[in-house]
């Protein structure tokens, strides 16, 4: 069988020091699985590992193994594992949300951005029954199994104030605020009225300084601004988007998690109304 992005990740030291030049050991063993990136390029593992696990890593490559939607798959076995040993009663006081049962078992309601998410034993659905995309669910577990109990406290940082991020700043701005700036430039109405549609909010004041600002809670712990700048073409100043989150988003959220959070915001504001 082929070696997964959960077998390359046990193999790891899991400190999550970035010196591979990514920003976790999991990000490291996705690379590895799906884009041929050397084992050795994680300098603390030792020569036996890289040597014994190397060779079925080009087999693998050479056979053209595993696909995106394997990575999907086995990021999703991985997060489940990850957020099992957490008791479903403990997690409203961590992550917030509310405690139901059904059927006998316990069932979380956890807000998710206008709507509500059913977390249980067998799974997590959205509130009208149909299951969570697999992304949706690796996004949800990670927060399950890193949530902290902080609740936000209204101070906001750019990606780039978070630690251990470098990597990702270029994949924000393409995939997240470059196609928000493109779609929504000179049309900050229709961005208003397609944040409202799922759960955003307008902020004013507060020194928010931005032309328009926009306030959404993903999750109940996990509120993000989306800031636009309508630019001034007569001074050649072009049009700017900027996601900030509270600083204390990375005791809720791994680097993935934010960027999958970022990309899924953008993806439900440029989604056609329906
Ligand atoms: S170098 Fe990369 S893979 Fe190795 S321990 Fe550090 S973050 Fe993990």
């Amino acid at each position: 069988m082929a070696l997964s992005v959960v077998d390359i990740y046990k193999i790891l030291p899991r400190t999550n020091c970035g010196d591979c030049g990514y920003a976790s050991c999991l990000a490291f063993a996705s690379m590895v699985v799906s884009e041929k990136v050397p084992l050795s390029r994680c300098p603390h593992l030792d020569p036996e590992t890289v040597a014994r696990y190397q060779p079925e890593l080009d087999a693998q490559h050479a056979a053209g193994k595993w696909t995106r939607r394997d990575l999907a798959a086995d990021a999703h076995i991985w997060a489940r594992e990850r957020a099992a040993s957490m008791a479903l009663e403990d997690l409203p006081a961590r992550i917030g949300g509310r405690l139901t049962t059904e059927n006998g078992a316990s069932v979380l309601e956890l807000p998710y951005f206008n709507s509500t998410v059913r977390i249980s034993a067998d799974g997590i659905r959205h509130a009208d029954g149909t299951e969570a995309g697999r992304w949706e669910q690796v996004f949800i577990y990670n927060h399950i199994a890193q949530g902290g109990r902080r609740e936000p406290t209204g101070r906001w940082k750019g990606l780039q104030e978070i630690p251990n991020t470098v990597s990702k700043i270029k994949s924000m701005q393409a995939h997240a605020e470059a196609p928000l700036r493109q779609r929504f430039a000179g049309r900050l109405d229709e961005l208003v009225a397609a944040a409202e549609r799922i759960g955003g909010e307008r902020i004013t004041g507060g020194g928010e300084t931005a032309d328009i600002s926009l306030r959404f809670t993903p999750l109940p712990r996990i509120p993000v601004i989306l800031r636009f700048w309508e630019g001034d073409d007569e001074v050649g100043l072009d049009p700017e988007v900027k996601l900030a989150f509270d600083e204390t988003i990375p005791e809720h959220l791994d680097i993935e998690s934010i960027m999958f959070l970022s990309e899924q915001l953008t993806k439900m504001l440029m989604a056609p109304e329906a």
